[in-house]
C-alpha cells in the first residue's frame, strides 16, 4: 500500500496517519515530524527548516525532496507506506512522481482530510496550549492556512483526476474518522477505473 493523507493543518493528519499505517503495516512518515525532529537535534537540515516553519511558510522544494527520497529509499518503506504532509506543492508532486517511478512503483490512494477554517483555528490553538509548537500561534496559524489553500488544495485535483482521491470529513471522534477513512479506502478500490 502507498497512500498519501493530506488535509489543512489542524485536520488530524498525524492521529489518523498512525491509526491507518498500522491498519494496512507500513510506516508512517510525516515530514513535518522528521523536520522537527531535525529542529530539536539542531542538524544543518533543521537550522535551515526552522526559519521556514516559525514562519509558517513551506520549507523548500528542494530541501524537502530529497529528504522524502532518502527516507523512502529506506527498507521499510519496500513494501509500502503511508506520506503524511508530502506532497505540499505541484513541484513535489512531480518529484515523488519520479522517486515511484524508478522503482516501478505507484501510488494506490490519497486521503483527503476535511475540516471546516473555524474548526481548524479552535484546535490549532487548542494544540497551541497544550504543546506549545512553535508554529501554532494566531499570526503563523493563520499563515500556515493561506499557503495551504493556495499551494497544497489544487492537489486534490490532480490526484482526483487520476482517480485515486478519496475525500473525508475529519470532523469527529478519532476513531469514527478512522472508520471513515477505510471506508472511503475501501470503495475507491472498488471503483471500476483503470489506472
Ligand atoms: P501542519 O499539517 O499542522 O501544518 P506539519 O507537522 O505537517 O504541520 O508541518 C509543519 C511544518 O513543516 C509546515 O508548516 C512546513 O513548514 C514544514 N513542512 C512539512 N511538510 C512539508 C512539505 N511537504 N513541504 C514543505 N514544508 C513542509
Amino acid at each position: 500500500m502507498r497512500l498519501l493523507l493530506m488535509g489543512p493543518p489542524g485536520a488530524g493528519k498525524g492521529t489518523q496517519a498512525a491509526a491507518i499505517a498500522e491498519r494496512f503495516g507500513v510506516p508512517a512518515v510525516s515530514t513535518g515530524d522528521i523536520f522537527r525532529a531535525n529542529v530539536a537535534g539542531l542538524t544543518p537540515l533543521g537550522r535551515t527548516a526552522r526559519r521556514f516553519m516559525d514562519a509558517g511558510e513551506y520549507v523548500p522544494d528542494e530541501v524537502t525532496n530529497a529528504m522524502v527520497a532518502d527516507r523512502l529509499a529506506e527498507a521499510d518503506c519496500d513494501a509500502g507506506f503511508l506520506l503524511d504532509g508530502y506532497p505540499r506543492t505541484l513541484q513535489q508532486v512531480t518529484a515523488l512522481d519520479e522517486m515511484l517511478e524508478r522503482d516501478g512503483a505507484a501510488l494506490d490512494a490519497v486521503v483527503l482530510l476535511e475540516a471546516d477554517p473555524d474548526e481548524l483555528v479552535r484546535r490549532l490553538l487548542l494544540r497551541a496550549q497544550q504543546q506549545g509548537r512553535a508554529d501554532d500561534t494566531d499570526a503563523v496559524i493563520r499563515r500556515r492556512l493561506d499557503v495551504y489553500a493556495g499551494e497544497t488544495a489544487p492537489l486534490a485535483a490532480e490526484y482526483d483526476g487520476r482517480r485515486l482521491l478519496a475525500t473525508v470529513d475529519g470532523l469527529g471522534a478519532v476513531d469514527e474518522v478512522a472508520q471513515r477513512i477505510l471506508a472511503a479506502l475501501a470503495s475507491l478500490s472498488a471503483r471500476p477505473v483503470s489506472r
